[in-house]
């Protein structure tokens, strides 16, 4: 496809993006208000965090445009599409949409799966998953170095395995608008489809610090991968999801939400004996130590609880 003509049609597709982001963020708040009506919000401070989190990323994105809109997953699938190791055909093919929806979720289960199994990406991600409430908001609280290299992964990498740049961005759109109904917190069910489609209960699970919950169901549009990768963990009625993460967080505070895990990976590297340890803080997964007796992850912590074999 012409890169100008491509172009194009991606501003098009770009300009509905925006349109997506702008009606999470008057649902949000119209959440917000339907919770305060109802005296459903637990914690003020952190309703207050998330949505300066928003006017944060806001800011941010337009301060930076130069960065950013390079770095969009629109423009990023049109410059590697000229790369493209395979040709998956065009938007006339309903095989190209199929193959399109798989890859991009692949690459998308693989990014989260690794934001959650690499200490330094979880730095970035841990915010998403901090606050204790499921909402709206919660959706878009997103570190800002976290958006930086997220397009990689949803524009680059599906282009350079042949997805055609209109077929990414449009299942993006898709992603953006579903990404509104997971984090809301109205009580939804799909009957049947909740079998092939991540529902609210999907994603309320990824958010769950239960330990029987944690480090599962990490794509957010169809359940095909967490199923086939072992993943997939649905809500157990006997089992409430607890929101949050592990670490003790001021879920008021934004320094604390979106820096805290920068923190103690600071203080772990300066305690850190050698390169190999700093190195290992780095790269392994959070909870991991170079004093064997002190590791702590997810994955020992499940052995141990016989959630999972060695
Ligand atoms: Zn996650
Ligand atoms: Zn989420």
């Amino acid at each position: 496809m012409d890169f100008l003509e491509a172009y194009m049609d991606m501003k098009t597709l770009q300009s509905f993006l925006s349109l997506v982001f702008l009606s999470a963020i008057v649902l949000g708040i119209t959440e917000l208000v339907i919770h305060h009506y109802y005296k459903k919000i637990r914690n003020k401070g952190e309703r207050g965090m998330t949505l300066f989190s928003l006017l944060i990323a806001a800011v941010f994105v337009n301060l930076f445009g130069f960065v950013f809109v390079p770095l969009s997953i629109g423009f990023l699938a049109v410059s590697a599409s000229s790369y493209a190791l395979l040709d998956l055909g065009g938007t006339g093919s309903i095989i190209s949409w199929v193959a399109g929806l798989m890859i991009y979720e692949l690459s998308h289960w693989f990014i989260h799966m690794a934001s959650h199994k690499v200490r330094l990406l979880w730095c970035m991600h841990a915010p998403h998953h901090a606050p204790e409430d499921m909402n709206i908001l919660v959706g878009h609280n997103l570190s800002v170095f976290e958006i930086t290299y997220l397009p990689i992964f949803l524009g680059a990498v599906p282009a350079l395995l042949g997805v055609d740049p209109i077929i990414i961005v449009t299942i993006n759109v898709l992603d953006q608008i579903w990404n509104i109904v997971i984090h809301c917190s109205a009580d939804m069910k799909f009957g049947f489809l909740r079998h092939f489609i991540i529902t609210p209960d999907h994603h309320r699970v990824h958010h769950s610090k239960n330990l029987v919950y944690m480090d599962t169901n990490y794509t957010t549009l169809v359940l095909l991968w967490d199923t086939i990768l072992g993943t997939r963990v649905d809500l157990k009625e006997d089992e409430q999801p607890i929101y949050g993460i592990t670490r003790d967080t001021k879920t008021g505070s934004y320094i604390d939400t979106h820096f805290g895990e920068f923190r103690e990976l600071w203080q772990d590297i300066k305690s850190a004996p050698d390169l190999k340890a700093i190195l290992g803080y780095i790269c392994l997964p959070p909870g991991w130590s170079p004093d064997k007796s002190k590791i702590n992850t997810v994955k020992t912590q499940k052995i141990a609880a016989g959630l999972m074999k060695v």
